[in-house]
């Protein structure tokens, strides 16, 4: 540090100063969120992104898990985004069931819900979990309850025209055929896949999420993650965005990654947390990233999860960011992006991929 540094150039430098003047605090981090790529799409008629949102809260002082989660809520009740609350495309049975969690770096707290029903929000409910009980996780009509209890409205239906017509549609093709044949074991989503090449379905949004991770200047992360999961599941079906580990995982001496994309493939692994591992051990979060999409890669041996040259044929996406504050998104294929937003505003970059 050059000597002649007065205390305004430490302050422009961004390096904190504590009273005494000759004491020096070491170099704030550079606050940084990240998102999947709808963190950067969707502002439910507004004017705000969710990483936005969440990056103007955080550096006004909010506290870094409120921040993010006032930035989904903006993708959770924006009817637009079929694949996270509010007009999620329904179950089998047409219901909306929506699966959410988040964790709190400092205060190590972590709170989740799945299959709730009837709340737009589930994101608030997976944070009251984490700051008004003994729990972690609550589910189906017990965590409707609690939302209920919590002052919430519980709504009678929370799909739209539109994602009611996508689940009708569905219900025409099919005879539900997501349950495997065990001789065959056929894929499930190709009547899915079908309907978003012809348009029916957002071909993003077969599954889809969001998840969104901060640090502050502080060097305070959190993480949340929330989805209405993948669309036409069984009723019941928990994917990965609401399980502690798989969907997000949050440690502040290290870091925080979360995912989209094939829960199932992601829930074999509790990918998040070897994510989290791998920064742990040193790695930046891009290498921490690939190193989980490689082990997904190894655990796909299915035939009906492989494209021919052997690769797996469905999307997972992971973004990690470690307590130095760098960040990554990563795939398996090029073409996805995640959003991001610091001191040089909100913007999408390029998913680092495990395959060209
Ligand atoms: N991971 C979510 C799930 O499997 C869906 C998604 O991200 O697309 O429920």
């Amino acid at each position: 540090m050059a000597k002649d540094l007065s205390r305004r150039s430490f302050l422009q430098a961004g390096i904190a100063v504590a009273a005494m003047p000759n004491i020096v605090v070491p170099k704030a981090i550079r606050p940084v969120v990240i998102a999947s790529g709808n963190g950067y799409q969707f502002k439910n008629g507004g004017t705000e992104t969710c990483v936005e949102r969440a990056f103007r809260m955080m550096t006004s002082g909010a506290d870094v898990l409120e921040s993010l989660i006032a930035g989904v809520n903006i993708v959770e009740l924006d009817p637009l985004d079929t694949s996270v609350g509010y007009g999620g495309i329904p179950n089998a049975d047409g219901v909306v069931q929506l699966d959410s969690c988040c964790m709190h770096g400092p205060k190590k707290w972590a709170g989740g819900v799945a299959c709730l029903e009837g709340v737009r929000t589930p994101s608030k409910i997976a944070h009251l979990v984490a700051a008004s009980t003994d729990h972690h996780l609550l589910v189906g009509k017990g965590a409707q309850e609690f939302a209920r209890a919590m002052g919430f409205q519980i709504e009678a239906d929370l799909n739209t025209d539109r994602s009611r017509a996508v689940w009708l549609e569905w219900k025409r093709r099919t005879d539900p055929s997501h349950y495997l044949d065990p001789s065959k074991r056929g894929g499930g989503t190709e009547v899915a896949v079908q309907m978003a090449r012809e348009g029916w379905l957002d071909p993003e949004h077969i599954w889809g999420t969001i998840n969104c991770d901060g640090i502050n200047v502080n060097g305070e992360i959190a993480g949340v993650t929330t989805t209405s999961g993948l669309a036409f599941k069984i009723p019941g079906r928990v994917g990965d965005s609401p399980i502690l580990g798989a969907g997000l995982y949050v440690d502040n001496s290290v870091g925080a990654a979360g995912s989209t994309g094939r829960g199932e493939a992601n829930l074999y692994g509790l990918c998040s947390y070897l994510v989290v591992e791998e920064m742990r051990r040193g790695k930046h979060p891009k290498d921490a990233g690939l190193e989980a999409l490689k082990r997904v890669a190894a655990n796909t041996i299915e035939k009906r999860l492989l494209t021919e040259n052997g690769r797996p044929n469905f999307g997972l996406n992971f973004y990690a960011l470690d307590a130095k504050g760098r960040y990554a998104g990563v795939g398996f294929t090029p073409g996805a992006r995640f959003a991001v937003c610091d001191e040089n505003g909100p913007r999408l970059e390029a998913c680092e991929t495990l395959f060209s």
